[in-house]
């Protein structure tokens, strides 16, 4: 564009300047320009995060395309998207519409039963969590839940990949695949 050019050129003209001290400050049009996407990007992302309890939205700190760990098998694919959203079939959920259902985990916890609770401290699923346990403390990640089901955007994609496969046997010892 014209008006770019223009400016590029006046930008230019200053930094030609014997001036050091003018030189400092000069910003190019182009990085004016990317400073304005960054901050309403920004804030774009605070307003959507402001909207939503999705962990997959709330642990994001960047706008873009995040790589997201698929599975080739229906089921193990619906159970990581509902672990990752919180929209789930587990007890904890489904007593926010029907009344016949105790919000508690059904064998021996008085905990309410979500994904937290069932992939982090409920004892029931003890054994099963421990190979999945052991490989965070290994790869030195912290044990949550967006960490767990590869939403934390700070986590390299091959340690990614090696929790999820310990995520998918943890779910299918506990049997929790056939209830998310
Ligand atoms: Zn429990």
């Amino acid at each position: 564009m014209a008006g770019n050019m223009v400016a590029d050129h006046l930008a230019n003209l200053r930094r030609t300047e014997k001036d050091g001290a003018i030189l400092k400050n000069v910003y190019s049009v182009p990085e004016k320009i990317r400073e304005i996407i960054n901050d309403h990007k920004q804030q774009m992302l605070q307003r959507i995060k402001a909207t939503t309890t999705n962990l997959a939205v709330t642990s994001r700190y960047s706008m873009g395309i995040l790589p997201w760990l698929t599975h080739s098998v229906r089921p193990i694919q619906s159970a990581l998207i509902r672990l990752r959203s919180g929209h789930n079939k587990l007890n904890g959920t489904i007593s926010k519409w029907d009344m016949d259902t105790k919000p508690n985990f059904p064998h021996r916890c008085t905990e309410t039963e979500n994904a937290s609770h069932v992939l982090l401290p409920c004892p029931t699923y003890s054994a099963a969590r421990e190979e999945l346990k052991q490989t965070l403390e290994k790869l030195k990640h912290p044990m949550n839940v967006p960490t767990l089901t590869g939403i934390n955007c700070s986590i390299p994609k091959h340690s990614q990949q090696k929790m999820a496969q310990k995520l998918i046997v943890f779910l299918i010892k506990s049997k929790l695949l056939e209830r998310i």
